[in-house]
């Protein structure tokens, strides 16, 4: 089988449970951004991967062949780290140089080599400068082309932006993504931010807690998150807490009906995205009474926060969308349409400290 695979890969530090046994696939070929807010897991598994951290269990299978035991530097993997790591005094040419001179090829070859991925990343004519002569975002371009000067079989991305300012950061996005599709390597980037992972991966791995809470592609993870975690941490959403009665899920104030499968009784959380919540005249289930407490004009989109008997609801409209104009005070009916409604199970109450 191509592509990485993880094991049971766990890690503890001492008494900290920094990844929980996790089993992964990241396909030949593929972007994977690794997803989620801090502490939860990420670096520590992205350094098992590239052999900087051995796991405390679980295996790391490279093409169906265990790598596991196999140290960084015979892993044959490129690595980007946050800060870049750049040699500051050596030059451009001879930092993407670096890792060819020291495995014994030519010093001419290797210069030439380290030219053509100076080109590749847009930075031809740059070779000869200093670290300290470039912009940040030059200096994240010399980064990828060393990374890459071993022609590795997995690229390997800690944050690789978050030194940027965010208009070049978004610009280096589609630059790598279009660099990682053109060379069809095997990439896993670790990452905070959403809209980083939803601009450059096929896949996305959201984690909380050192686990994995749902793998898929941005879109599936968006419209169809596994759990209240994801659809909280990718996206906005409005989140009702209730008990599922016979004729619906009562949200303490409302009867809301729903497309889903729970035994009468059980506590669960609903959520509705913000685009996804109208504020209409259509007929239809689950039109609630509410009043307008704030109306936010952003460009792009129009939000308007609402007041109803069961809490908050936040509405978007996109520009051009024709919403019907209302304001501050007015009284309403928001819809939340069911089938635009996710039910998760209500979270289990944490255990009262002893
Ligand atoms: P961030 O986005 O802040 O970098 P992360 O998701 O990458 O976070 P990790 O750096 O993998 O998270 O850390 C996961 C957990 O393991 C954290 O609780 C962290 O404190 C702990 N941890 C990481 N490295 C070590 C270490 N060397 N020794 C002890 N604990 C560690």
């Amino acid at each position: 089988m191509s592509g990485l695979q993880l094991k049971g890969i766990s890690k503890s530090f001492g008494g900290v449970r920094a990844v929980e046994p996790t089993d992964l696939t990241f396909r030949q070929g593929e972007l994977t951004a690794l997803l989620g807010p801090s502490g939860c897991g990420k670096t520590t598994l992205l350094r098992m991967i590239a052999g900087l951290e051995v796991p405390s269990t679980g295996a790391i299978l490279l093409s169906g062949r265990s790598i596991t035991e196999l140290p960084a530097h015979r892993r044959k993997f490129g690595m980007v780290f946050q800060s870049f790591a750049l040699f500051p005094h050596l030059t451009v040419r001879d930092n993407v140089a670096y890792s060819l001179t020291i495995s014994g090829v030519a010093r001419g070859e290797a210069a030439g080599r380290a030219n053509e991925l100076l080109d590749l990343v847009q930075l031809g004519g740059f070779g000869d400068r200093r670290i300290g002569e470039l912009s940040g975002g030059q200096r994240q371009r010399v980064a990828i082309a060393r990374a890459l000067a071993q022609e590795p079989d997995v690229f390997l991305l800690d944050e690789p932006m978050s030194a940027l300012d965010a208009k070049l950061r978004e610009e280096m996005q589609v630059e790598l993504r279009l660099l990682q599709q053109r060379l069809g390597i095997t990439t896993i980037v670790v990452t905070h931010d959403q809209r980083e992972a939803m601009t450059m991966a096929d896949s996305i791995v959201v984690m909380s807690n050192g686990r994995v809470e749902q793998m898929g592609a941005p879109q599936d993870i968006y419209h169809r998150p596994e759990n209240a975690f994801v659809a909280d941490f990718i996206g906005k959403a409005n989140f009702f807490d209730g008990i599922v009665r016979s004729e619906g899920i009562d949200v303490g104030g409302a009867l809301l009906t729903a497309s889903a499968e729970f035994l009468k009784g059980s506590p669960v959380r609903v959520a509705i995205r913000p685009e996804r919540a109208c504020l209409d005249n259509e007929p239809g289930p689950n039109r609630i009474a509410a009043e307008v407490t704030f109306v936010r004009d952003l460009g792009p989109v129009r939000e308007y926060h609402l007041k109803t008997g069961f809490g908050p609801v936040i509405v978007e409209y996109a520009l051009g969308e024709g919403d019907l104009g209302l304001k501050t005070g007015d009284p309403c009916e928001v819809r939340l349409p069911p089938d635009a409604l996710h039910v998760f199970p209500a979270e289990p109450p944490a255990m009262a400290a002893e």
